[in-house]
C-alpha cells in the first residue's frame, strides 16, 4: 500500500516515509490509495484476540512495508497493562439500552489521545530505521491541554527521540499543567509561554520551518517530525477500537454479525470520527456516523447545508479540547468523497486559507447527509446531562463524552432511529474534575484540584486513575516560562 498527499495524488510513499514526514511537502495530508476491508470471517477472529493482536493484525492491512515482527514490536510495546489500566485497553461500559460507552480514556493521561500517541513514537522510530535515516527524532509539540501530556508520555525515554512541549501559561487546566511540569524522563522538556495557545502554535510552526534551526539540528543527526492528528500515525490506531468494539459487541452477544449499529462522536480536529468512517468502509456495518460538537459548531453547520464557515465567534467551553474551528482531518474526507479529486480540495482548501469558506459540491453533500448526522451542545445543557446521567444510570462521564450523550439524544429523538450505539467516551471525569462536580452536586466547587477530584471520588464509582492521584506527590520539574520572541533560542539551546 501507499500513501498520496489529499493536495496531489501523484505523491506516492510509504507508509514509513508518510509516518516521517508527517505532512506532504505540498501541505496536503497523506491517506492510503485504498481502504483495506475486513471480512465477516476476521471481525469473528479479531473477537478472541487481546487488543495488542487485534491492532496488530488491522496495521498489516495499512503499514505494508512493516514486517510482522515490527508490528508486533510497536503493539505489544504499546498496548499493555504496563501502560494501561484495564485490560481491555478499550473497556467498554453500558450505560442504558443499546447504547454503550467506549472508554477510550485508561491509558496514562487519561485521555483518549492515549490511543495513539502511547504508539505512535513505536510507528516513528521504526520507520526512521527503516528508511535508513540514521537520525535521532524531534517532536516539537504546541498543546492547549491534553496532546502534550499524551505526546510527552508516549515519547517519554523512548530511544532516538526528544520531545519539547509549549503550553500557555494562562491557558490551560491547574490539572493539565501539573501533568506537565511533573513530566519525568531523560528525553523530555516543557516549558510555559507568555501567549495564548495560538503563540504557541505558530512559534512552533516558525521554529520547524526555520532554516537555521534546521541545518542546526540536522549537522548535530536529528530531524523534526510531528506528533498532532495530522500525521497518520496518529489516525490509523483509532480505527483500531472502533472495529474492535464491534468484535467484542458480537462475541458478547449484544448484537449478531452484520447488524448495523451508529458510532456517536464528541469531535474537534474531525480525527476521531474520521477513524470511525474509516472503519465503517473498511466493512464494520455502520448505520449513521453521529458528530457532535459543542457551541463552535462549525462541524453541524458543514455536515447539515455543505458549507465551512470558519468566519464565527470562537467560544472557550467546559469541553476546551473540541473549542476548534478548522477541524484538519476534514480535508481526508473530503478527499475521498470527491473520488480523490486533489485540485478540488487544492481549491477549497485555498479559499478556506484565502477567506475562511468554501462550500462543497452536491454530490458530495449528499454523501455528508448519507453518511453523517451533526449536532452539538452548549455548556448549560453539557452539564445538565452529566448531572441527568449521573442521577438516571450512577455513570459519571466527562464533560466531552457529555457533549456526545446530549447529542445522540437528540439524534434518537429527531429521527426516531433505535440501533445500537457507540459512543466514544474520551476523557476520564476526574481530568474535568470542577465542571463533573458542579454538574453532579448543581454548584461550583471553591475546593482545590485535589479535594476535587477526593470529592468526585466520594460520589462516583469510577476510582481515581492511580496517575492522577500519584501527581499529588510528584515534584515539579519544569518551571521555565519564556517571552514569545525566545521560543527560538530556548530550542536551539535545549535540544542541541
Ligand atoms: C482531542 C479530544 C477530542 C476531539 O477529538 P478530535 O479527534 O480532535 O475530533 C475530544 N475529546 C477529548 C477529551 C479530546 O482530548
Amino acid at each position: 500500500m501507499f500513501y498520496n498527499s489529499t493536495r496531489d495524488s501523484d505523491v506516492r510513499v510509504s507508509s514509513a516515509e508518510a509516518i516521517t514526514q508527517g505532512i506532504s511537502a505540498d501541505g496536503g495530508l497523506f491517506v492510503p490509495d485504498s481502504i483495506p476491508l475486513i471480512t465477516p470471517e476476521e471481525i469473528t477472529k479479531l473477537g478472541d484476540m487481546s487488543y495488542a493482536d487485534r491492532a496488530a493484525f488491522i496495521f498489516a492491512k495499512y503499514l505494508t512495508d512493516f514486517s510482522e515482527a515490527e508490528i508486533h514490536y510497536c503493539t505489544d510495546n504499546a498496548y499493555s497493562t504496563k501502560n494501561f489500566e484495564t485490560e481491555s485497553i478499550a473497556e467498554m461500559s453500558h450505560l442504558f439500552d443499546g447504547t454503550y460507552m467506549l472508554e477510550l480514556w485508561h491509558g496514562p493521561t487519561c485521555a483518549f489521545k492515549d490511543m495513539a500517541l502511547q504508539i505512535l513514537p513505536y510507528f516513528l522510530t521504526t520507520s526512521v530505521k527503516k528508511i535508513n535515516l540514521d537520525k535521532k527524532i524531534v517532536i516539537l509539540v504546541a498543546t492547549s491541554g491534553d496532546t502534550g501530556k499524551a505526546a510527552l508520555e508516549g515519547f517519554k525515554d523512548v530511544e532516538g527521540t526528544q520531545i519539547m512541549v509549549f503550553y500557555p501559561e494562562q491557558g490551560v487546566s491547574p490539572m493539565q499543567k501539573r501533568q506537565m511540569k511533573t513530566q519525568e524522563g531523560g528525553n523530555v522538556g516543557v516549558c510555559a509561554l507568555k501567549g495564548n495557545f495560538d503563540d504557541c502554535q505558530n512559534g512552533v510552526k516558525a521554529i520547524f520551518t526555520n532554516d537555521e534551526v534546521k541545518e542546526k539540528l540536522s549537522s548535530g543527526g536529528k530531524m523534526f517530525s510531528s506528533a498532532n492528528s495530522i500525521n497518520w500515525g496518529r489516525l490509523v490506531p483509532q480505527i483500531v477500537y472502533y472495529i474492535s468494539a464491534y468484535a467484542e459487541l458480537v462475541k458478547d452477544g449484544e448484537i449478531a454479525l452484520g447488524d448495523k449499529i451508529n458510532i456517536c462522536v464528541p469531535t474537534g480536529n474531525f480525527g476521531n470520527i474520521l477513524a470511525a468512517y474509516y472503519a465503517k468502509h473498511m466493512g464494520i456495518p455502520v448505520n449513521k456516523l453521529i458528530c457532535a460538537s459543542n457551541i463552535n459548531n462549525v462541524l453541524t453547520d458543514f455536515i447539515n447545508t455543505g458549507v465551512y464557515d470558519r468566519n464565527r465567534q470562537f467560544y472557550a467551553t467546559c469541553s476546551p479540547s473540541m473549542d476548534i474551528l478548522i477541524s484538519s482531518n476534514l480535508e481526508r474526507l473530503l478527499y475521498l468523497m470527491t473520488g480523490r479529486d486533489d485540485a478540488l480540495i487544492r481549491e477549497w482548501f485555498g479559499k478556506l486559507a484565502s477567506e475562511g469558506r468554501y462550500e462543497v459540491s452536491d454530490d458530495v453533500k449528499k454523501m455528508l447527509s448519507d453518511e453523517f448526522w451533526g449536532g452539538f451542545c452548549d455548556d448549560k445543557q453539557t452539564k445538565e446531562t452529566i448531572g441527568e446521567i449521573y442521577r438516571k444510570f450512577s455513570y459519571t462521564c466527562d464533560t466531552h463524552t457529555a457533549v456526545a450523550v446530549k447529542v445522540y439524544e437528540d439524534y434518537k429523538r429527531e429521527t426516531g432511529d433505535t440501533t445500537k450505539t457507540i459512543i466514544a467516551s474520551t476523557a476520564s471525569p476526574y481530568k474535568f474534575s470542577s465542571s463533573v462536580l458542579e454538574a453532579i452536586e448543581d454548584a461550583k466547587s471553591e475546593m482545590d484540584e485535589y479535594s476535587m477530584v477526593d470529592r468526585l471520588a466520594e460520589l462516583s464509582d469510577i476510582p481515581v486513575p492511580s496517575a492522577l492521584a500519584e501527581l499529588k506527590n510528584k515534584p515539579e520539574r519544569f518551571s521555565d516560562s519564556i517571552e514569545k520572541s525566545d521560543m527560538k533560542d530556548y530550542v536551539l539551546a535545549h535540544l542541541l
